[in-house]
């Protein structure tokens, strides 16, 4: 059987193992430890891609604004127009109210700027919200450019090797995986919707990472919408949806399912709530249903991500609970969680962002 030493042993190559996987390499030694036969098989591989500074909301938005520098060489216009009618009317006020006098900057917009924006909208959006630094991110090669960041400060990437079992030992950690063993003298918890059970393996803090499942339905609609029209939310979360090349057309029902963690597919009929959400909302035809997918956004108990060491397990640090930003927020956090574990001052671009809302440390008293 093979056995690797490695300094840190980062469980899930996922967006967020990979770029603190590429922020460490240079520092320590470092494997990355990924279950699935290629890394982003999971919630990076399914997300929607955007870059929304409101989306999250104000506990996350800090992480969010930070990373814009980083992931500029990654990032499209796009925009986000957030919409309401009469059930949404009070949930514009709260987002207007949340963002006042902070990034983003939301600029109250009118029933005819709504129509000429998207033409063809039911007469019962009467206000909205246009956010406008709202942007698309390439997520496939922010991925990739971080993995191969990692390789390139020397981070080793073991594919097909999902840990199994996790025990303390002299100096650090064992971790046993069908790839063979591990010893590491500390553990990374970046694996996603699969991070309670890492937690459970290794006896640290059981703080309830729970995924949610989340839908996305790919359209083609007659007319088509121009691909560069911005993000459409619906303020009281019954859809989004945002145009794409070639007159398609992404659209969520905005589903939250609690699901145990597995390679989550979509439901039937959360894909037939979306397409009567979105019929209900512009007079478009659907001329054709492409294909749809789900993924899991998986958060902690109060909803902000956790980064940071276990209270009661030394030498496991957790880097978890990325909800539905963890694509928007990876710079950031990466940047945070390599301060932390390298005992370093943060770079300068999270210097001004307060790690303490993220700390595991938060939910000591709840944990049992
Ligand atoms: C439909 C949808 C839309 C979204 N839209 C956006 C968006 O527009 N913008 C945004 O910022 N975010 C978005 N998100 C959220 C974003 O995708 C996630 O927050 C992010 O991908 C989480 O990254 P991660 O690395 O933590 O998890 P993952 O990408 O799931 O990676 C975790 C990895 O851990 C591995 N793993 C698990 N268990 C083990 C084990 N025992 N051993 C070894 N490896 C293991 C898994 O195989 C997996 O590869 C969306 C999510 C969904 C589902």
């Amino acid at each position: 059987m093979q056995c690797r030493t490695t300094d840190i042993a980062i469980v899930g190559a996922g967006i967020a193992g990979a770029t603190l996987a590429a922020q460490l390499a240079p520092h320590a030694r470092i494997l990355i430890v990924e279950a699935e036969a290629y890394p982003g098989y999971h919630s990076t591989g399914r997300s929607a891609a955007f870059w929304s500074e409101s989306y999250g909301g104000p506990a996350v938005q800090p992480l969010t604004t930070a990373s814009e520098s980083a992931l500029r060489p990654y990032l499209g216009a796009r925009s986000c127009l957030h919409i309401a009618d009469a059930e949404g009317d009070a949930a514009l006020d709260t987002l207007a109210a949340d963002f006042a006098g902070r990034a983003p900057r939301l600029r109250p917009v009118g029933r005819d700027e709504i129509s000429q924006i998207i033409p063809g909208i039911s007469d019962s959006y009467v206000r909205a919200l246009e956010e406008n630094s709202c942007q698309d991110i390439d997520v496939a090669r922010y991925h990739a450019d971080s993995l191969a960041a990692a390789r390139h400060g020397g981070a080793e990437i073991l594919t097909d090797a999902g840990v199994a079992a996790i025990e303390r030992s002299a100096g650090g950690w064992t971790l046993e995986t069908r790839a063979g063993r591990i010893r590491a003298g500390i553990i990374v918890n970046a694996a996603g919707a699969w991070a309670s059970g890492i937690a459970a393996m290794a006896g640290a803090m059981p703080i309830a990472i729970t995924p949610h499942r989340r839908t996305i339905v790919q359209l083609v609609t007659d007319p088509a919408m121009p691909a560069d029209m911005p993000l459409v939310m619906d303020a009281a979360g019954r859809f989004y949806f945002k145009p794409e090349a070639g007159g398609r057309l992404w659209l969520s029902p905005h589903d939250e399912t609690p699901v145990a963690a597995h390679d989550v597919a979509p439901e039937e009929l959360d894909v037939a709530i979306a397409i009567d959400r979105l019929q209900r909302a512009v007079d478009w035809r659907i001329v054709r249903r492409e294909r749809s997918w789900a993924g899991l956004r998986s958060f902690s108990p109060d909803r902000a991500p956790v980064y940071g060491p276990d209270p009661r397990a030394e030498g496991f640090f957790w880097f978890a609970g990325q909800g539905g930003f963890g694509i928007q927020t990876a710079p950031a956090a990466a940047a945070i969680a390599a301060g932390l574990l390298l005992g370093c001052a943060p770079a300068d671009f999270v210097a001004g962002i307060d790690p303490a809302p993220y700390d595991p440390e938060r939910f000591i008293l709840t944990a049992s």
